[in-house]
């Protein structure tokens, strides 16, 4: 079984570890290739950052930091305190000296002339991903700009990046822009997983700034959608994973970018957002096979059949491995009868 799973960083990355587990338990020939955001990217102090990316690399090779959620463990920040000494970088972003060392790379491979998707290939011939394949959603630059009303009421941007890690999401955004977007499109690594697909997995990640800025690069949704093409079956089905429990983000904010979109910070709405694919009248035209919520939030589940998903509550909390590598199986088995049914 080819699977592939669209995701952001750090419930994208816990939901990967729990597959990895669910795949060398249960499925020992399948294969793995995530598509990650690239929405979160900047350049800072001459280097690109890529943390979402990040995330999953150091999350799958065992080098992340596990009770700060982030970054490398063992880490130091003496670079980050020269630099901020300099002016060079504010002094509410920090980077790890390890983990400078992966920008410093990364920037210097770019220089070079290898794309994003070569960067993230060269990554990974240092660190045992444990068969994963890493994929850049794309090999341009789209980074997020979010659009705040400034103290004399104008309109100004702020990379998603400081309203983010500054402002803590806590500046009401009026609207998020993708910069660089429609000049974009998929990369080459992310189009062919998606043609061989077996079955795609939607994370439980951020549904705007990593789910839909992932979609929202021209091309994706039909390729999204298209999945499977080359596979045995010729149809992937699409299972998503609810990254909202009982009307709250587990963790993060995603409910600050959902208000900003207008959409509820609720696993239903969440679901009709991404939309059934096999969905009727207005509601057709969507993403989604299948949606997982919650087992609190099962009294959704009843409504979402009756708008085309084929929706179950099972456990969401990824509280360890094991907890992660059964929500991981259970997207696969829904997927396996989303594709019977
Ligand atoms: P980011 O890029 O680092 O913000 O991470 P993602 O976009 O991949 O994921 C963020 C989302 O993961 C948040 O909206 C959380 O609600 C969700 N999340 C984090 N941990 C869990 C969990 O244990 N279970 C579920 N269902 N969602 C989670
Ligand atoms: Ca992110």
């Amino acid at each position: 079984m080819r699977i592939v799973v669209l995701a952001g960083g750090v419930g994208g990355a816990r939901f990967v570890r729990g597959l990895r587990e669910a795949v060398q338990r249960w499925h020992p020939d399948s294969s793995i290739d995530v598509i990650v955001n690239t929405g979160d990217d900047w350049w800072l102090a001459g280097l690109r950052i890529t943390p979402d990316l990040d995330s999953m690399l150091y999350t799958l090779s065992g080098q992340n930091d596990e009770v700060r959620g982030w970054g490398r463990v063992g880490e130091s920040e003496r670079v980050s305190a020269e630099l901020q000494a300099y002016g060079v970088t504010p002094d509410w972003f920090t980077l790890g000296d390890l983990d400078l060392g992966t920008h410093i790379a990364r920037s210097a491979w770019l220089r070079a002339g290898l794309t994003p998707s070569d960067v993230v290939a060269r990554l990974q011939e240092r660190w045992d991903l444990g068969g994963v394949r890493l994929h850049p959603s794309t090999d341009q630059e789209i980074d997020t700009h979010v659009w705040v009303a400034s103290d004399t009421g104008a309109e100004e941007d702020l990379h998603f990046q400081e309203w983010w890690t500054r402002y803590r999401a806590q500046v009401p955004a009026l609207r998020f822009e993708q910069r660089g977007v429609s000049s974009a499109s998929p990369s080459p690594g992310a189009l062919a997983a998606l043609a061989a697909a077996d079955v795609v997995l939607v994370a439980p990640s951020n549904p705007v700034v990593s789910i839909g800025t992932i979609l929202g690069i021209p091309g994706m949704r039909e390729a999204v959608l298209a999945a499977g093409s080359l596979s045995a079956t010729g149809r992937a089905p699409i299972v998503g994973v609810s990254p909202i429990i009982a009307g709250a983000a587990v963790r993060g904010m995603a409910d600050a970018c959902l208000t900003t979109i207008g959409v509820e910070t609720d696993a239903g709405a969440v679901a009709r957002h991404y939309g059934p694919r096999a969905g009727v009248g207005s509601s057709a035209g969507g993403l989604l096979d299948a949606w997982l919520v919650d087992e609190v939030d099962e009294p959704l589940v009843a409504g979402l059949r009756a708008d085309g998903f084929a929706a179950a509550a099972v456990p969401l909390w990824m509280r360890d491995l094991d907890t992660a590598a059964a929500l991981a199986e259970a997207a696969l088995a829904t997927a396996s009868a989303a594709s019977a049914g």
